[in-house]
């Protein structure tokens, strides 16, 4: 059996492995990074719509998104499904889920995740100069098409001053001029000039580019078991044999990332939320800014010439295929808002699905795991720079793991 030695092995070439590959390159580490999908397929991060959001502050377990989300279940082309199933994950989940949709939750999980994410828009800002991709810092529109969700968008534009979030509520006259090239039928919207966008595929293969520039491997493999020595992982054994020894291991398996830790005796609170984006290479007309269409749930996304539609959040464990009415769904909600846009347009357009790493509470899970890799040969830092501390104590449904906030979209999660 071949016997390798690697400094830091990170297991998922999805965006948080490249870009845990990418910080850590540039600290000095060399990373080999393994992913068990060469057609990069199975991957939430290829085809999603791109957007670095600082707008999202809010975390989705919040009051009212369950009386929400039950109306949305009894229609088949709402942005919302759970598949019930008799899986007690998923039932944990959901009662954890339940727990943490209050106001005091919203409260404390604010100021989480607008620091978190105001510093990866940081850091994106540093990457645009180091990597070669476009990032578009024109801001994001939340769009309305009622009065209603208007005045539910302008409730969240006067919290985001106090987390340090620029929001400017819009009349319709105000969106036409912020953007021009596109006809669009709503009352207004908040204009959240911080937030940017990027095609996220151009960015994932600079990042590649930039690791292999440094020393950095990728392989195509599945991690199966972990090999431990005392305290610490000190080899993983792949899906055909291979031994792969290590000083660090990074786990970013996305929505799959429960089935390493498990291993480890670590049980994550991580559920798939399923969604869809179609992609149009031809568009009728371009925005100039990325949009969300409040009413529709619909993320909106110009990337160069093209225009990425997206949606949907399918609780739905780690199944990959595509229901046809949710994506009908996305498809009518954006063409209400856009009406140089026609659901013609996208006949032959493949729908894209990917898998949201969902925890109950909104947070992503960052740190070392519990009871592991305590002691270490080199005492090197193993970040490219310090991290945010978490600002709450972790709660009794996570003992010992520290919980950060990441970027990600109000339906959805974190990005690097
Ligand atoms: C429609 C949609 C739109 C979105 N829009 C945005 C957005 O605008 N902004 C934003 O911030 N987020 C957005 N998201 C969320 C974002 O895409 C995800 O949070 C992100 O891609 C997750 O990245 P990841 O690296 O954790 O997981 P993934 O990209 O899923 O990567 C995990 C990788 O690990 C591999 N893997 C798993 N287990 C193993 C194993 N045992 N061995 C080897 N390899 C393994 C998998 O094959 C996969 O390639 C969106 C999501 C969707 C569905």
């Amino acid at each position: 059996m071949p016997d390798k030695s690697h400094d830091i092995l990170i297991i998922g070439g999805g965006i948080i492995g490249l870009c845990c590959g990418w910080f850590l390159s540039k600290a000095g580490r060399t990373v080999t990074i393994i992913d068990r999908d060469p057609t990069r397929r199975e991957s939430c991060s290829d085809e999603n719509a791109g957007m670095v959001v600082p707008s999202h502050f809010i975390p989705l377990a919040a009051p009212g998104v369950i009386a929400q989300g039950l109306k949305w279940m009894l229609n088949p082309k709402s942005p919302f499904y759970m598949r019930p199933r008799l899986d007690p994950a998923l039932w944990s989940w959901c009662w954890k889920f339940f727990r943490h949709a209050n106001a005091r939750h919203v409260e404390k999980t604010k100021p989480i995740l607008s620091t978190l994410s105001l510093e990866s828009r940081r850091l994106f800002l540093e990457l645009a100069d180091e990597l070669n991709f476009d990032l578009a810092t024109r801001g994001l529109m939340m769009l309305c098409r009622t009065e209603a969700g208007l005045e539910d968008e302008a409730k969240v534009a006067a919290q985001a001053a106090a987390v340090g979030v620029e929001a400017e509520v819009c009349d319709a006259a105000r969106v036409r001029e912020l953007d021009p090239d596109i006809a669009m039928d709503v009352v207004g919207g908040v204009w959240f000039a911080q937030d940017c966008h990027l095609d996220p595929q151009i960015f994932m293969e600079e990042l590649r580019r930039g690791i292999r520039e440094r020393g950095g491997v990728f392989l195509d493999a599945e991690c199966k078991n972990f090999i431990r020595k005392g305290d610490r992982i000190t080899a993983i054994e792949t899906a055909t044999g291979e031994r792969l020894n290590a000083e660090h291991v990074v786990l970013a398996g996305g929505a799959w990332t429960p089935d390493l830790t498990r291993q480890l005796g670590l049980r994550i609170p991580m559920q798939g939320g399923k969604g869809y984006s179609l992609t149009l290479r031809n568009p009728a007309e371009l925005p100039r800014l990325c949009s969300l269409l409040q009413e529709a749930r619909v993320a909106v996304t110009p990337m160069g010439g093209k225009l990425r539609v997206g949606g949907t959040m399918e609780i739905c464990g780690t199944d990959l295929s595509v229901n046809p009415k949710r994506v009908q769904g996305i498809i009518e909600g954006f063409c209400k808002f856009f009406p140089a846009f026609a659901p013609d347009d996208f006949a032959g357009v493949e729908p894209w699905s990917g898998l949201r790493p969902c925890t109950p509470d909104g947070l992503p899970c960052i740190g070392p795991i519990p009871g592991l890799a305590k002691r270490h040969r080199r005492h090197r830092p193993l970040h490219a720079r310090p991290q945010p501390r978490p600002r709450h104590r972790p709660t009794r449904h996570r003992p010992h793991y520290q919980w950060k906030a990441g970027v990600g979209n109000r339906n959805a999660q974190a990005c690097a």
